[in-house]
């Protein structure tokens, strides 16, 4: 069967490119960057290039990125590294309501030890209230966290107003930044955010690498703790070919940003499919329009069980998803959706798509054909059965 692959904010393909580049670091290159050897030696140069690109992809010194193991540990080290070296008064986070679970979570953990943690409303397009966090930001407010671009709707937030608002009470910002890089240019020093989490993953490098940035002299506890790797921040005998694969992967995508050719293709096929399912009767667009990142659409089909139809899709050969995080057996719907407002049927009715640099036409075509068919086939039978109730 031939697959359409429309599911690239979970994860991108590696890019052969990348593969090719991480390759002998698996096979011969297997120095431990802290001996003083040659191997090491070998392995240190190598993190080190690789950490100038991942540097270059975001405006800042190599000296500013730590890798970690994940854009979830990233985000985790963020939050626990601020509020660890944060003291009273000055103690709060904000944080808005449709981050990354990576952020809900580490905030939830936080204010289960006591940490006061209070929540920045959206509107129903999905972008921050900013009188909401001008109401809730004082001079107690130690971190406010705010993503770059969110991985349901591609909704990107104004985070040079959200900076400038914290700085003028004191307060560090924190960008998740894993479904922007990449996909938009991002330049830390014009957002102004002190911390920015990245994921190599998302940008078609390996998985288990991520990276944080932290602004020189953001003052922040370690969050793993060992030996002085990463500058003693995160200790850890370092991944030498996923970091290297994360290199690679940032050079590459600094240079398709930089050509515009590969995100225009891809905001072009993300418009023609997003074309395609709006014209599918009931379907509505959810999110703001722009800005947005170029290959996410975010599209609720009304009376359409959405969880069904990417069971159905996936029988077709599309993969797609939706919001919904399956925790414990138990299916939770989307709290992006949620948060934005929108009712109860509608999110559960909503799928998202996500395209990348290997998308072609045909599995767009594939795709909208298929969901076109899946949608018109789930509403018969959802309408023969209420025929027969
Ligand atoms: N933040 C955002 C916005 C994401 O979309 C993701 C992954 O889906 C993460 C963080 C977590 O990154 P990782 O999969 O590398 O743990």
């Amino acid at each position: 069967m031939e697959r359409a692959y429309l599911d690239c904010n979970a994860t991108t393909p590696l890019d052969p490119r990348v593969l090719d580049a991480m390759l002998p670091w698996l096979r011969d290159g297997y120095g431990n960057a802290s001996s003083l050897h040659w191997f090491g030696q070998q392995a240190r140069a190598a993190i080190d290039e690789a950490r100038g690109e991942v540097a270059a992809l975001i405006g800042a010194t190599p000296q500013e990125i730590v890798f970690t193991g994940s854009g979830t540990e990233a985000d985790n080290a963020a939050l626990r590294g601020v509020s660890g070296s944060a003291r009273a008064p000055r103690r709060k986070i904000l944080h808005s309501t449709v981050e990354h679970h990576a952020v809900l979570n580490s905030a939830r953990a936080l204010a289960a030890e006591g940490v006061p943690v209070e929540t920045l409303a959206v509107r129903e397009d999905g972008v921050i209230d900013l009188d909401d966090l001008a109401r809730k930001l004082d001079d107690q407010t130690a971190l406010v966290a705010v993503m770059l671009a969110n991985n349901e709707t591609g909704v990107v937030q104004p985070i040079a107003e959200v900076v400038a608002l914290a700085q003028r009470h004191g307060a560090l910002t924190l960008s998740d930044g894993v479904q922007a890089g990449g996909k938009l240019p991002v330049d830390v020093k014009a957002l102004g955010a002190d911390l920015l989490t990245l994921s190599a993953h998302k940008l078609y490098g390996p998985k288990g690498v991520g990276a944080l940035y932290v602004r020189r002299n953001t003052k922040m506890t370690a969050f793993l703790r060992g030996g002085s790797q990463e500058r003693g921040r995160r200790a850890g005998t370092e991944n030498v070919a996923g970091i290297v694969g994360f290199g690679r992967a940032a050079a590459l995508a600094r240079e398709a940003l930089a050509g515009g050719n590969d995100t225009r293709r891809i905001a072009e096929l993300r418009d023609r499919l997003e074309a395609r399912l709006l014209s599918i009767d009931g379907a509505r667009l959810n999110g703001a329009r722009n800005p947005r990142v170029g290959n996410t659409t975010n599209v609720s089909l009304a009376g359409v069980e959405a969880e069904s139809l990417l069971m159905a899709l996936d029988l077709m050969g599309v993969a797609v998803s939706t919001g919904a995080a399956c925790a414990a057996g138990a299916v939770d719907p989307s709290h992006v959706l949620r948060a934005m407002g929108l009712p109860a049927e509608r999110v559960q009715s909503s799928i998202r798509l996500s395209l990348g640099r290997f998308t072609t036409e045909a599995e767009i075509e594939r795709a909208a054909a298929a969901i076109a068919e899946a949608v018109a086939r789930q509403r018969s039978m959802t309408s023969s059965a209420r025929r027969a109730g």
